[in-house]
């Protein structure tokens, strides 16, 4: 069996007994003579599948009662628009923590529908920084806080939240939900894309509070609501049912790892492996992000050079490596460690990165 060593920023690696089971499944479901995805969604065994999903998500995350679990569609992209058309009234203003380029977009969609402010940018310096808690300016009447809690690009990543008080903080997880173990009762919503953490792209999961479904505006598109999904359980329309089942099977298969704590353990060696090549390396690999704002997802570095960088991503393909370059508009080298991705990869790509010092340093 030949497999990739896969470091895509995502759509990323998924595990590889997932892909296993679903290829077991995909022409008879459990002895429904169907794929799951020929099955009609309001069938008890659909049904069964999604509620499933969400039961193993609210146990992983320990997502207290008072919140909705939404499987909704058009990426975390959509969400940047769908948060302000929901929750950010007239007379209020939306805070934003600016700390990449994702924040970014997700800003520009609320300046379109409403008053924002920015609560705190590290822009300067390149996002190379988390800001700390008490940068962070915004006041009580603010209709909500934004912030990106891990930066795909950047390869930065928030290691303590916010409390904002009476202020709903609202969170894009796309690239560390289910990483790290988090206190879900200090967000009042959390989205995230699932192609990175949670399954194949096509789904974006959305945990949201009881009191701000109630509270989103109602004079908006039946489907941009978030009180139509929240009241139908994600079945208002056709949800992306194979997505929700390929979710169902990586939530069982983070449960079988020992859960988001042994998860976010074996994260952190994994990590380590690759931030202590570059430390090691005297200025032969240059970090992108200060230490203490490192991502335990998505390690951002470069080489002295463009042309050893070309050489480095070159190189690092010919032995199997695949999605090592930075994103295009940063440049660069990054490595992609989502949950799946094996800890035999990380080692594989600490050896290849000594190895490469060693030949051209
Ligand atoms: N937010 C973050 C942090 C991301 O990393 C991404 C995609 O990489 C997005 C948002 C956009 O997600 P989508 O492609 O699901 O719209």
């Amino acid at each position: 069996l030949k497999r990739a060593k896969n470091f895509n920023a995502g759509p990323s690696a998924l595990p590889l007994e997932v892909l296993q089971q679903a290829q077991q499944e995909i022409v008879d479901f459990k002895g429904t003579g169907m794929s799951i995805m020929e099955m009609s969604h309001r069938s008890k065994t659909y049904e069964d599948v999604h509620n499933e999903a969400q039961e193993l998500l609210r146990e992983l995350m320990g997502i207290p009662e008072n919140y909705h679990i939404l499987f909704l569609q058009g990426g975390a992209s959509l969400q940047f628009s769908m948060i302000p058309m929901n929750f950010l009234q007239r007379g209020q203003a939306a805070g934003y923590v600016l700390t990449g380029s994702w924040s970014e977009k997700a800003l520009k969609e609320a300046q379109l529908l409403g008053e924002t402010f920015i609560a705190a940018s590290t822009k300067e310096g390149n996002y190379r920084r988390i800001p700390s808690l008490d940068e962070l300016q915004y006041d009580q009447n603010a209709a909500y806080l934004h912030i990106t809690t891990n930066n795909t690009i950047f390869g930065t990543e928030w290691s303590e939240y916010p409390d904002t008080g009476n202020v709903p903080l609202i969170a894009d997880m796309s690239s560390d939900i289910l990483s790290r173990p988090i206190d879900v009762s200090k967000f009042a919503l959390i989205y995230a894309g699932a192609q990175k953490n949670l399954g194949p792209s096509g789904v974006t999961l959305v945990i949201i509070r009881d009191d701000l479904v109630e509270r989103g505006t109602q004079d908006i598109p039946t489907m941009l609501k978030y009180s139509t999904h929240a009241k139908n359980n994600s079945l208002y329309n056709t949800p992306p049912t194979f997505g929700i089942y390929m979710l169902g099977l990586v939530a069982k298969w983070v449960k079988q790892q020992g859960g988001v704590e042994a998860i976010y353990k074996r994260n952190l060696a994994k990590a380590q492996l690759i931030y202590d090549v570059i430390d090691a390396s005297n200025g032969f690999y240059l970090g992108h992000a200060e230490k203490n704002s490192r991502s335990l997802m998505n390690i951002t570095f470069r080489l002295k050079t463009e042309e050893l960088e070309k050489k480095f991503l070159e190189e690092s393909k010919q032995q199997g490596f695949v999605g090592l370059n930075g994103h295009r508009s940063v440049g660069g080298c990054r490595a992609s460690t989502y949950n799946p991705v094996p800890v035999e990869s990380c080692i594989a790509l600490k050896e290849f990165m000594e190895e490469f010092q060693k030949k051209n340093g």
